[in-house]
């Protein structure tokens, strides 16, 4: 059985998750996108420990704790999905630069489309869902029936497109043809703002009403 935390951190207030199994004191970082220190309270409190770091995709406000986390705890691996390696080697692409904080990443390890990590016990599976970025993934946990959809699906909403390898039509297809075949009461816990369901965005979302393509 998995616990959830979520910190909402940085400048525009991204969800950072700590998905932990507390019979092994282990756990998983979702994109975390600033406060490190905090984000190493909140383990310290739970006492537990990370094995990975588990990016959505490249943009500054999901990635700028990585430094000193990794500094932290030498021995996580950090994972992308292939496609974003553009946005995590460029310091203007990740727009790390525009906000006086140039930084890339090197040392990740990058994912394929459809691959399936074995983390704490369960299976988290790559969806790549390209639109937000081109590399933007979601980590599917389909016997926890939980999806980590970055910015690619909000509740009521999409990410915006118009950044740096953004696309309207691909997140349109993202979510109308790939999201919405989980099942309806599949968790989703978005790069920013509140849960929802993927049945509740069945019925609700702008994408499902939307024709951009
Ligand atoms: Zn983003």
């Amino acid at each position: 059985m998995l616990s959830i935390a979520r910190l909402v951190v940085g400048y525009v207030s991204t969800n950072c998750y700590i998905v932990c199994n507390e019979q092994e004191g282990s756990c998983v970082i979702v994109d975390p996108g600033d406060n490190a220190a905090g984000i190493i309270k909140t383990m310290k409190d739970r006492n537990t420990e990370p094995v990975a770091i588990l990016l959505t995709h490249g943009h500054f406000d999901h990635i700028l704790a990585v430094p000193e986390l990794t500094g932290a705890y030498p021995d996580i691996q950090v994972y992308a999905y292939e496609a974003e390696k553009a946005l995590l080697t460029d310091a203007g692409l990740n727009e790390t630069r525009m906000i006086r904080k140039p930084m890339t990443l090197d040392s990740v390890r990058y994912l394929k489309d459809g691959e399936e990590l074995t983390l704490l016990g369960a299976v988290w599976r790559v969806i790549s869902t390209p639109g937000h970025t081109a590399g933007s993934c979601c980590y599917y946990l389909p016997e926890e029936g939980i999806l980590f959809s970055g910015d690619t699906l909000f509740d009521g909403d999409c990410g915006r497109t118009d950044l740096p390898t953004g696309n309207s039509s691909a997140i349109l297809h993202s979510i109308r043809e790939i999201l919405m075949k989980l099942p309806d009461e599949t968790q989703v816990l978005p790069g920013h703002e509140t849960f929802t369901t993927i049945g509740r965005e069945r019925r609700q979302n702008i994408v499902m009403r939307m024709n951009w393509a």
